[in-house]
């Protein structure tokens, strides 16, 4: 059996704002107008599901030297 999951999803145990869970800004801290990468995922404690999420960069020391 092959599994489908590309990396484990970090769990998130408090509220998450739609905008950062969906993707859509910067899980981290906010950013909207930032060039966005995808970050891995997120789930949600009590959730099944699992939500791709995106950083501006915010988190990594060497993302465009
Ligand atoms: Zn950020």
């Amino acid at each position: 059996m092959k599994t489908a999951v590309p990396a484990t999803p970090t769990l998130v145990q408090g509220p998450v704002s739609i905008a950062r869970q969906h993707g859509e800004a910067c899980f981290h801290c906010g950013a909207v107008a930032k060039k966005l990468y995808a970050d891995g995922c997120i789930t949600l404690a009590g959730r099944d599901r699992v939500w791709p999420i995106v950083t501006c960069g915010c988190r990594r020391q060497a993302v465009a030297s």
